[in-house]
């Protein structure tokens, strides 16, 4: 049986389950997870309110439990286009789909 790792918390997953039995992720949609950030926590809040129209204390828990989910959608164009406005926002951002990671940087800029 194929596996696949747990985007969130590593464990290792039988292809075919919709979720982790380790964490209860699910697995069928295309998620947007900031992992780490190198701008300030103000502006990393700020980007989290606007981007993903996050309360204050939500954009706050956030931050403290990176790495976390932000944001998932069916829809592949709006999950890179969600990672594209955080990661300019200076994020570290991975996006995942069932079948693992997936890119969706631009260029990059130094
Ligand atoms: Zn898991």
């Amino acid at each position: 049986m194929a596996m696949n790792n747990c985007p969130r918390c590593g464990k290792q997953i039988p292809d075919a389950v919709q979720a982790c039995p380790g964490c209860g992720y699910v697995l069928e949609e295309y998620k947007v997870t900031v992992q780490g950030r190198h701008s300030s926590a103000a502006t990393a809040v700020a980007a989290l309110r606007e981007v993903c129209g996050y309360t204050p204390d939500r954009a706050a828990q956030v931050l403290n439990a990176m790495p976390e989910v932000v944001y998932t959608t069916a829809a592949l164009e709006e999950a890179v286009h969600m990672a594209q406005l955080l990661s300019d926002a200076g994020f570290d951002v991975a996006l995942y789909g069932k079948e693992g990671q997936v890119c969706f940087q631009r260029d990059l800029k130094d």
